[in-house]
């Protein structure tokens, strides 16, 4: 017998009703596209690692409104974290601050910010061989559409919105 009536509260147009920041109930599965965020989160935490962690930022740093203090996550920690969360569906316990020292720890804002122009930066570096292979695919006699299906298949962009080709300013 159900305890709390949890059947009849979940309607068929539940996962239809767009609530993105809709709070999780207590025993309520994580929904796909959380999950989803959650499997994004973990790949970003693997690039932060590796592009941040040599320059000597060890981790995250993320006010934690039950605790009413910062928590400092190093990128493994983080990491676990999320995995856990995303297999259990809920946060583990809170660790316990072992002395980090807050500069080698950046807000999770900043982190993704930087993640944000990281990928930008390499979107661009990959702007000039696009734009090469297109006037070379041209030279032999492509259409542009054929390009543009092609490019889209390879999951590559078109270098420029306007059509033009090559048409990156020089940095
Ligand atoms: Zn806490």
């Amino acid at each position: 017998m159900p305890e709390r009536g949890t059947v009849a509260a979940r309607s068929p147009y539940h996962d239809l009703v767009d609530e993105p920041y809709e709070p999780l109930g207590d025993d309520e599965p994580l929904r796909d596209e959380e999950k989803a965020a959650l499997r994004q989160d973990l790949v970003d935490v693997q690039v932060l690692k590796e592009v941040l962690g040599p320059k000597g930022i060890k981790g995250a740093v993320f006010y934690c409104p039950d605790c009413n203090e910062d928590h400092f996550l190093a990128w493994d920690l983080l990491a676990g974290n999320l995995q856990e969360l995303l297999e259990a569906g809920e946060s583990p316990v809170h660790e316990p601050a072992f002395e980090p020292d807050p500069d080698e720890y950046v807000s999770w804002d900043y982190a993704r910010g930087f993640l944000d122009g990281y990928e930008s930066f390499e979107q661009e570096e990959l702007m000039e061989p696009i734009g090469r292979l297109v006037t070379e695919l041209q030279g032999r006699g492509m259409r542009l559409d054929e390009i543009k299906g092609l490019l889209a298949h390879s999951g590559l962009q078109w270098p420029a919105d306007d059509g033009s080709v090559g048409g990156h300013p020089s940095s």
